[in-house]
């Protein structure tokens, strides 16, 4: 560095969690001699621990950050996830996957559901997701990683299912691995610039003091310098999302089957999981504290485990909401310090993950030196990214025809937020989809649920009637038959995870 290079920011992160190391390593592995990162985290107040499954993004992560895939997910017990089995969502009995991928392919500028409504229409249609690939394969229980051309096997993506108490200790030791310092303590008092009202250092029980220039609120729930410090105010979405409590518990898996897909399962008052790890099945109730009590939720998990019971229920408390900035001052909110939304579509992991990205783009080039502009900008695209995510959340429970609970009355009769409205109305009257270019959830997502719940559009996109449906048919076949032989050449999920733990006993 030569004597006028800018000295590096003096990043300080406050929690331990799996934002805090994400954000960490995320930070010292990709503004390296930008930025210098010092770690709080405090044993005695430990993690949530919850938070197993995830989204494809975060293999983007894992690979810019160069981390060994088969050696992460040995670490941290992980299987591969190629979407959620949604049950008794739209309907009780009626179940449905949102894959990570594609319904069948654009032909002419008209998307492939334009021509499965059309066929439907003529009573030829069979059901959508038997025209995916993501679909069919997490049905059967096999996996292998997408091609790399543009073929058939190319149409999907994964993400995995691990064990969160892993993933943070796993994080934890890269992170260090490339100098990040680790102080261990509870902080229990900050020290601000009393002209500017920036947060200048951490002060810990037994009295160090951690200085910096950039504070990460990692805290969790109790979000010390966003919430509790600065005082940002907490947007409460209980009102569209009334889930406000889990009841956690681990299992052992019933079956030599390993699911490359995680389960909810609509419940009277909310929905369960199960995610499928190598060594156990993670389970949870998800559920409103307005509709049932803890000790409800509770015999209900336990009645409903497929597995032996490894630990008993243990209770989470949650508020569904973000905060109304995640950037304010210099402190920045990651993970559940800056919002939670419940975990219908493991969104959670991917949140902290875009704002550690967003963080990156959008880092000061010198101590001190945050410019405003930069701050809304990182402000907009977080807010943007969460209320994306409530929206399509808020969709699994408004598109239901349940009857049978006073949750699933609320939730299918309260009005909605405008934003979804509008969604709602354009697939409504013709079976479109809002386009955007930033942000989560594709037309694939929203068709997955949107059909998978039941809500068929008033019309379609008419060019999809320019072709014969007895050719519409056989095409539809032909590529129903390509999935099914593509699915047939995957090896289980089990066996491809055997092989991989083999090649990298191999390599060792
Ligand atoms: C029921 C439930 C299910 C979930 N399922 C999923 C899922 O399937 N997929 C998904 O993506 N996400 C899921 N999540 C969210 C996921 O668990 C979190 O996003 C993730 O664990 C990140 O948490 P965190 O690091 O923000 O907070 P935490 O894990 O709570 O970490 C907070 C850290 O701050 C430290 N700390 C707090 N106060 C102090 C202090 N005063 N001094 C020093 N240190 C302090 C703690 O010690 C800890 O290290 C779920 C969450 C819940 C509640």
């Amino acid at each position: 560095m030569n004597d006028s290079a800018p000295k590096p920011v003096r990043v300080v992160v406050l929690g331990g969690g799996t934002a805090g190391w994400m954000t960490a390593a995320g930070v010292a592995k990709l503004l390296p001699g930008l930025a210098s990162v010092q770690l709080v985290e405090s044993e005695e107040i430990g993690i949530v621990g919850v938070g197993e499954a995830t989204l494809p993004h975060i293999r983007g992560f894992v690979e810019k950050l160069g981390i060994d895939e088969a050696a992460f997910m040995k670490a941290t017990h992980a299987t591969f996830k190629l979407g959620i089995d949604f049950r008794d969502f739209g309907r009780i009995g009626e179940s449905y996957i949102h894959p990570f991928g594609s319904f069948g392919e654009e032909v002419g500028g008209v998307g492939f559901h334009h021509y499965w409504l059309e066929l439907a229409r003529h009573g030829k249609a069979r059901e959508i997701g038997d025209y995916s690939l993501a679909v069919a394969a997490a049905k059967a229980n096999r996996f292998r990683p997408p091609s790399a051309d543009d073929s058939l096997g190319s149409t999907y993506g994964y993400a995995y299912q691990f064990d969160a108490t892993l993933f943070g200790p796993f994080m934890r030791e890269f992170a260090r691995g490339i100098g990040v310092e680790r102080h261990e303590g509870r902080v229990v008092t900050v020290e601000r610039d009393p002209a500017s009202g920036d947060v200048t250092a951490l002060v810990l029980a037994d009295g160090r003091r951690i200085e910096g220039d950039l504070f990460i609120d990692c805290s969790g729930f109790r979000s010390i310098l966003l919430g509790q410090e600065l005082e940002v105010p907490w947007e409460d979405w209980t009102h569209w999302l009334p889930c406000d409590r889990a009841a956690a518990m681990p299992c052992t898996h019933a079956t030599e089957d390993l699911r490359p897909y995680t389960t909810a399962t609509a419940m009277p008052a909310g929905w369960r999981w199960q995610i499928p790890l190598q060594h156990r099945m993670g389970n949870g109730y998800v559920f409103s504290s307005a509709h049932i009590s803890e000790e409800q939720a509770c015999d209900a998990i336990r009645a409903c485990a497929e597995g032996a019971p490894l630990a008993e229920p243990r209770i989470l408390k949650f508020r569904p909401g973000r905060r109304a900035r995640s950037w304010s001052h210099n402190v920045i909110g990651v993970g559940l310090a800056s919002g939670f939304l419940e975990p219908l579509e493991s969104t959670s992991i991917y949140l902290a993950q875009m704002a550690i990205t967003y963080l990156i783009e959008l880092f000061p080039a010198a101590a001190g030196a945050i410019d405003p502009r930069d701050r809304d900008e990182f402000n907009r695209l977080v807010d943007m990214e969460y209320d994306r995510v409530r929206d399509f959340l808020i969709l699994h429970y408004h598109a239901t025809t349940r009857d049978d609970s006073e949750f699933w009355n609320h939730v299918r009769t309260m009005r909605v937020p405008d934003s979804l409205a509008d969604k709602l109305e354009l697939w409504r009257r013709a079976g479109r989809i809002e386009k955007y270019s930033d942000g989560l959830f594709y037309d694939a997502s929203w068709i997955a649920v949107y059909v998978g719940q039941g809500l068929l559009p008033e019309v379609h996109d008419p060019r999809a009637a320019m072709i014969a449906p007895d050719a519409l048919a056989r095409a539809t076949e032909r590529l129903r038959m390509a999935v099914t032989g593509e699915v047939a050449a995957m090896p289980g999920h089990r066996d491809y995870l055997r092989g991989e733990a083999a090649r990298l006993a191999d390599a060792a």
